[in-house]
């Protein structure tokens, strides 16, 4: 990703919409392992400078960050207090993390963290409705000042209703799996999950249909650049 910054790489599934995950997919093309977990070279990447003395990463970017991995990564522990101190210099940035590990939270945050630092936006991802129980209530008590629901790849129906009152979200994402052993994502869960935030007044966006997309019980094989086009065509996105 261009603009991104992936201070390490490598992971562990733990749990179901981990099953092909697109880390452990690319690094099998250079038959690399990506439970070896570790620190990139350019983890300081944020800090450094072009010749002309600004950022490589510039003033106000939007950056990627930790997306070859998972920022709350138990391995991470050691890298993380750095890590933090990064984000911290570049108040000028915003920084996008996405977690499946959003139970780690409370032992990672920095000392100072607060309510939350303004530039970090942290997305919670759910797949399933055992793993939107597990996740969502910790989610919604998390100190975080910007939070939002990614549900990718979505493997089955969701009921969210438990938890999208309150104001404490501000979207929810939805997209279907890529690659050759895509689970199917079927366009009746994506309407279901619309209308529930219709519903609660939260924004939502249809990302992308995913490799294998079902919908009035056929499904189709859609190629990965279309996948995006598909999505947008359905014209389902809503702000309230
Ligand atoms: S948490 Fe994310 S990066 Fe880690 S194995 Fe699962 S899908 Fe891959």
């Amino acid at each position: 990703m261009k603009d991104g910054w992936n201070p390490w790489h490598g992971c562990h599934k733990i749990s179901p919409g981990c099953a092909h995950c697109y880390v452990y997919r690319m690094d099998a093309r250079h038959e690399k392992d990506s439970a070896v977990v570790t620190k990139n070279a350019d983890f300081d990447l944020p800090l450094r400078h072009r010749r002309d003395g600004t950022y490589r990463l510039p003033a106000g970017s939007v950056i990627p960050t930790c997306f070859t991995s998972d920022f709350f990564l138990e391995d991470a522990d050691p890298w993380r207090p750095d890590a933090w101190r990064i984000i911290r210099e570049r108040q000028d940035a915003h920084f996008f993390i996405i977690t499946k590990r959003i139970h780690r939270l409370p032992e990672c945050l920095p000392p100072d963290w607060g309510d939350g630092y303004e530039n970090v936006t942290i997305y919670c991802t759910v797949e399933n409705q055992d793993r939107a129980d597990f996740r969502l209530p910790l989610y919604a008590a998390a100190p975080i000042r910007h939070k939002g629901l990614i549900l990718e790849p979505l493997l089955e129906s969701i009921d969210l209703t438990p938890y999208l009152g309150g104001n404490w979200l501000t979207e929810v994402s939805v997209g279907g799996e890529s690659g050759n052993e895509a689970r199917p994502c079927h366009y009746d869960w994506v309407l279901s999950i619309r209308q529930q935030c219709m519903d609660a007044g939260v924004a939502f966006a249809f990302r992308q249909t995913g490799a294998r997309f079902v919908k009035d019980g056929k499904l189709y094989r859609i190629p990965r650049r279309l996948q995006h086009a598909q999505a947008r065509k359905a014209n389902l996105d809503y702000i309230p």
